[in-house]
């Protein structure tokens, strides 16, 4: 099985059991789409990562910007 499937298979049954299948997200990044746990204390993480993809769409906004 595909590792990266296994995690969210795996993520996915853990949330379910645990009941804390809302704090489930996917990352917004269209390259990305990890499947995460959101383990921050307000429960409003946006990112897999906010140092890489986080940033990573700040940059590219920012790029978006500049060109039009
Ligand atoms: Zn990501």
């Amino acid at each position: 099985m595909d590792t990266a499937l296994a995690h969210i298979v795996m993520s996915a049954l853990t949330a379910t059991v645990n009941g804390t299948w809302h704090r489930l997200r996917m990352c917004p990044a269209p390259d990305c789409q990890w499947v995460f746990y959101d383990n921050s204390r307000p429960g409003r993480a946006k990112w897999c990562s906010p140092q890489l993809c986080g940033n990573r769409a700040k940059t590219q906004a920012y790029r978006r910007r500049q060109s039009t």
